[in-house]
């Protein structure tokens, strides 16, 4: 059967762990799935119920390390949670539900027969949680589901009632590689693999239920494509159908201007565009995988941020730039995110001037023991570097580090400051924009507050600087009243 050509009315939709919690919740997010979306065509993408993915994570701990006594606590735990909101459910979901279970115990004993977790059978492994899921999704979202929560169900009489089949990501055509913990979907191949087996069920007038995170390499083995990667499947469904838009369920408004516990002024953002998003999402405005919103802006598709308890609100839309708004300087500042848990190395010695290869070197030894790096400053005088990384990788940055340049005597000293945050200010409008960082910089100043490095990439997006971390929410408050208000 070929295809149809897409009529681009679909919504993919995807809902969170919180937006999964229990029977009741997932009823409310079947009847949002059902009734929300007007008269497109709907296809789900589900994460796992909230805290099973953090469960799974450890009952695989306990079975590849033998501790047979947690493993038991860890799986009844996790079927239990599942039998009940299955039962809950009703029509299909204890069926379904059933089948699975008994796949991840028979897995689980194979982990702890062998006594390992490699990565691709910790995969298998995590992906259990969406498996469970979906299949629970696609039940409340059937007509007809007769389970003690069914009152909660939207029968859907407008339509008349439609079916609901739930998919892997296997099943539905993620194809990815086989770098385990964090895949790669093999995009062109995937777009055309889930257009292939979504639009004539679509064209059918049924709805879909697809479990996020989940792909399969080109020989069926199961991949995960790294934490929070449920948001990513649900974008790059909506590229591959050309959806209308993509939304995203979670227990919050959507994007804000700032985090409302330091700014009580906040605001949700109701339009932003993408690269103000990815710019923020950086700064963990939101626990977003970073490659989420990717597939939907290349297709020019918007995504929106919606609250499952908060139906009212439209919620944050993501939208390609529309011409001319990066040179509107009115609002050169959106949103000013806060990144805590920093620490700061800064790498100094007049040996550093004029030697090429010495940014080489600290940024391939950081690399090799596998720290991230956050943010980078260096002044023209070249002798000194500053680096910005996760608090939890500080220590091991810097004894790196030392051993690194130290022997070749490429640098003089590595100094930490481990209690520091990144303020950022974020807009499309603050390029070509004179003027902005004056006025940052001055509402800092004002506060009395010091600033210890600066960093400012030529895209203009964002100016992100460190400050010590008992002076980071005051700097939040004096720049939100000077640019938000
Ligand atoms: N369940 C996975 C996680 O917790 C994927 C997701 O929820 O997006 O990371
Ligand atoms: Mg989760």
């Amino acid at each position: 059967m070929t295809p149809q050509e897409p009529d681009n009315d679909t919504i993919v939709m995807k809902f969170g762990g919180t937006s999964m919690k229990d029977a009741a919740t997932i009823a409310k997010s079947a009847g949002i799935a059902t009734s929300t979306a007007g008269q497109s065509r709907v296809v789900v993408v589900v994460s796992a119920m909230d805290q099973v993915t953090e469960q799974l994570l450890e009952l695989g701990e306990a079975a590849a390390s033998d501790n047979l006594a947690a493993m038991r606590v860890q799986s009844q735990a996790i079927r239990q949670k599942h039998e009940q909101t299955a039962a809950a459910l009703g029509g299909r979901a204890p069926t379904d539900i059933g089948e699975v279970l008994d796949r991840l115990d028979r897995l689980i004993a194979g982990i702890a027969a062998v006594g390992e977790l490699t990565p691709r059978s910790n995969d298998a492994l995590v992906a259990f949680g969406e498996t469970l899921s979906a299949p629970m999704m696609a039940a409340a979202m059937s007509t007809g589901s007769t389970g003690s929560v069914g009152s909660a169900i939207s029968t859907d009489s407008a339509t008349g009632g439609r079916a609901c089949e739930w998919f892997t990501g296997q099943r539905v055509g993620i194809v990815t590689n086989d770098q385990f913990g964090r895949a790669e979907p093999l995009m062109d191949l995937t777009l055309f693999q889930v257009r292939h087996t979504l639009e004539p069920l679509l064209a059918r007038g049924e709805r879909a239920v697809v479990t996020g995170f989940i792909g399969a390499t080109q020989h069926g083995v199961t991949t995960t494509l790294g934490r929070g990667g449920s948001d990513y499947t649900a974008s790059i469904l909506g590229a591959s159908l050309r959806a209308r838009e993509v939304w995203i369920w979670s227990d919050v408004d959507g994007l804000m201007t700032a985090d409302p516990r330091i700014t009580p002024q906040a605001r949700l953002l109701e339009r932003i565009t993408f690269a103000e998003a990815i710019e923020m999402g950086q700064f963990g405005a939101k626990s977003m995988h970073p490659l989420a919103l990717e597939p939907a802006a290349e297709m020019g598709i918007p995504v929106r941020f919606r609250n499952t308890f908060n139906t009212e609100s439209a919620g944050t839309l993501i939208v390609p730039e529309p011409p001319g708004t990066a040179a509107d300087g009115e609002h050169p500042v959106r949103s000013i995110p806060l990144l805590k848990n920093a620490a700061m190395l800064n790498i100094s010695g007049a040996a550093m001037v004029g030697r090429p290869g010495t940014a080489a070197q600290v940024f391939r030894a950081l690399g090799d023991a596998s720290v991230n790096v956050m943010m980078i400053s260096q002044t023209v005088s070249e002798a000194g570097i500053s680096l910005v990384v996760s608090r939890d990788h500080a220590a091991r940055a810097k004894a790196v580090l030392e051993r690194a340049l130290m022997r070749t005597h490429a640098a003089k000293g590595v100094r930490l400051v481990d209690d520091v945050n990144v303020v950022a200010v974020v807009g499309a409008g603050m390029a070509g924009h004179p003027g902005v960082a004056a006025r940052v910089f001055n509402a800092v100043a004002q506060n009395n507050i010091n600033i210890m490095a600066i960093a400012q990439g030529s895209s203009e997006l964002s100016i992100s600087f460190v400050v010590r971390a008992s002076q980071a929410a005051d700097a939040v408050r004096a720049l939100h009243a000077e640019f938000v208000g």
